[in-house]
């Protein structure tokens, strides 16, 4: 089944996004509204992307001493993706957006990270932009963000350093005010920002007329110390090139160096950067930064940026699975090879079959559908809870943000895990071609493998739900998924051929319950934390389960033998039968808190 296909049902069939537009901000839309702008991402994604995935691969942006140089495609593709207006498409008419819902917006980005993730689809200027939307102030969104929203600048997020990536708390950029007067400037409290940032992405390139970096850094105490920890931390705007208040460049060129490329396994057509900020290369020492918010709140500033953020890592490592899938599924279909064993065995007289027909090739393609297909109802789902978050009632929004903060977590790290699963498949499906340049699929795998490193790696993403998330409001988060959850269970038992799958998830539902509570048994982080990774497997297996019934109950009774249908209830059917099993073994060591991990001695390996 294509995407476009799979993207109708999910929305149109399971989800209700239609539905949308009963709401007052979404009126003018249609389902014809959206389907066109499915028609438009999908026309760019077809022409302008897919095309070049391989031509950014081989030909990695370079530093001439000067400038990034970039393939002529990335610059076509951008100016394209620009004109769109899918830059602004979320945002109110009247600062040029199409009021779109998130939903919607979510599900076109699809095409373009199917199509070559790396070229990217504005994910970075965008979140930037909806940052300054939120905790700017008017001049700071006049000036930056709508040239954001415009295609005119791009935007990144400066948080790591070389020597702080998950511990941002250990951040040693810093902030100082610039000259007395420093509070009087328009554009924001002007401070001097020294310090590196490492592995900014499209942290130097000459896509757009500017760039727009949003800096982590910290303003030091009176006694000139950084403040430790979080505390100290600060968020500032730090163009590339200086601007007026009319947003005019002034031609004066902001201390904001580019240190270096780095040289990436895969992900190559996004430029990823070491930046040197206040060294002295362009005028006096100091980057000018406008401060964003307040001061010491800029972690919570950035975490607005960092949660969208998230929601779309997860739809990209989804997108990469899907590429896989389809190219395996097609390489299955045409590829002669074996024959098939008989009661009696092979005949050799027959002629080859193609590998679709083995049980083995067709397991591999399920276990590909079954996470891609499911990890994008996912992600759907908690795009749909931020439009709930955004436009819903007073209760239902709140709901819906309780929700999301349990399945963040989920909906980044799960398919950064399972859809790279999906490619190495993907690969093993191709055999021995799939390991050469000369089929797409190992470059897939390569783009996939960052997804579980950044944004939060792994480790980090399973010690934020099991550490905070599942705890926070009084677990209120985790019981309004329970309740949701059981509601599916409910109407899943009252179809016979459902009845196994919901006790099923019934069963899995409460392992997780039991286990989050032995985990916290004796109110010991150390040792409820040290299993946070199986933990956050086994949660995200029964999240999938979960989504793959609720989808599996959208589909009419009498439609059920239609060939995608009878493809979904068989995914469905693989995911109860060859995976939520596996919790019990994820659990288990949560469970009994075992310390085999956290107590072997250093000098025993
Ligand atoms: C291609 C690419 C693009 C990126 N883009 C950006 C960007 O645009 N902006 C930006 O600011 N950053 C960006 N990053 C940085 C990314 O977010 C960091 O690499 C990530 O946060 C991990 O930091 P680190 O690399 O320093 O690894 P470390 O923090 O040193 O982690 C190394 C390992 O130790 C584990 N670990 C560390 N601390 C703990 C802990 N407390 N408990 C358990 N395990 C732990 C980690 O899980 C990981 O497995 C990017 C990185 C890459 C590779």
């Amino acid at each position: 089944m294509g995407l476009r296909q799979t993207l109708a049902f999910l929305l149109y069939e399971w989800l209700d996004a239609d539905e949308l537009t009963a709401r007052s901000r979404f009126a003018d839309h249609s389902r014809e509204t959206f389907d066109a702008v499915f028609d438009t991402c999908e026309r760019i994604a077809r022409e302008k992307y897919a095309p070049f995935n391989r031509t950014l691969d081989n030909e990695e942006p370079r530093f001439d001493g000067e400038k990034v140089i970039l393939p002529k495609a990335s610059k076509d593709a951008y100016d394209a993706f620009a004109a769109s207006g899918m830059l602004s498409a979320a945002q109110d008419y009247d600062i040029g957006g199409m009021q779109l819902p998130y939903t919607v917006e979510s599900a076109a980005h699809t095409f373009f990270a199917m199509a070559s993730v790396s070229m990217g689809s504005g994910m970075l200027t965008v979140g930037n932009a909806n940052l300054l939307m939120v905790h700017g102030t008017e001049l700071q969104k006049k000036v930056f963000a709508l040239n954001e929203f415009s295609g005119r600048w791009s935007g990144t997020m400066c948080l790591s350093e070389p020597q702080a990536g998950s511990s941002l708390s250990d951040i040693v950029t810093r902030a100082v005010p610039d000259g007395a007067d420093f509070e009087s400037d328009p554009l924001g409290p002007r401070y001097r920002i020294k310090g590196n940032k490492m592995w900014i992405s499209a942290g130097e390139h000459e896509l757009t007329e500017n760039i727009i970096h949003l800096v982590l850094a910290k303003i030091p105490g009176p006694d000139g110390k950084l403040i430790p920890g979080t505390r100290g931390i600060s968020l500032f705007i730090v163009p590339k090139r200086m601007v007026d208040t009319d947003g005019q460049l002034t031609g004066e060129r902001n201390d904001v160096a580019l240190a270096g490329l780095n040289h990436k396994l895969g992900w190559r057509g996004t430029t990823n950067t070491l930046l040197n900020f206040g060294e002295g290369k362009y005028g006096t020492p100091g980057a000018i930064g406008y401060l964003v918010g307040r001061p010491h709140e800029g972690l919570s500033c950035m975490f607005h940026m960092m949660n969208e953020a998230r929601i779309g890592v997860g739809m990209a490592a989804t997108m990469l699975g899907m590429a896989g899938y389809h190219a395996s599924l097609d390489y299955a279909k045409n590829r002669p090879q074996g024959r098939l064993v008989g009661p009696a065995g092979k005949d050799p007289a027959q002629p080859q079959v193609r590998i679709i027909e083995h049980a083995d090739v067709k397991r591999m393609l399920l276990a590909q559908k079954s996470y891609c297909e499911g990890a994008l109802a996912l992600e759907l789902y908690c795009a749909r809870l931020v439009d709930e978050q955004h436009t819903g009632q007073p209760a239902s929004a709140n709901e819906a943000r309780l929700l999301l903060e349990v399945l963040t977590p989920i909906a980044k790290s799960w398919p950064s895990e399972w859809c790279l699963e999906a490619n190495s498949l993907a690969i093993q499906i191709h055999g021995g071609y799939g390991y050469t340049r000369d089929f797409p699929v190992e470059q897939y795998w390569r783009d996939n493998r960052l997804n579980m490193i950044h944004e939060g790696t792994h480790g980090i993403q399973a010690a934020d739900l099991l550490g905070r998330k599942v705890l926070m409001s009084g677990g209120e988060g985790l019981k309004l998924l329970a309740a949701r959850v059981n509601a599916t269970i409910e109407r899943a038992i009252q179809r016979p051929e459902f009845a196994q799958d919901a006790n099923a998830l019934g069963k899995a539902l409460e392992q997780v319950g039991s286990a989050t509570k032995s985990a916290w048994a004796t109110g010991d982080a150390r040792e409820a934390l040290a299993n946070a990774v199986p933990y956050m497997q086994a949660f995200g297996h029964m999240v999938i389960a979960w989504i793959w019934l609720d989808v599996a109950l959208s589909i009419p009774a009498d439609a059920a033998h239609e060939p995608a249908h009878v493809g979904r209830l068989a995914a469905t059917r693989f995911f109860f039968r060859y995976e939520l099993p596996k919790i019990g073994a994820w659990l288990n060591v949560v469970v009994s808190r075992d310390p085999t991990c956290a107590d072997v001695p250093e000098d025993a390996f």
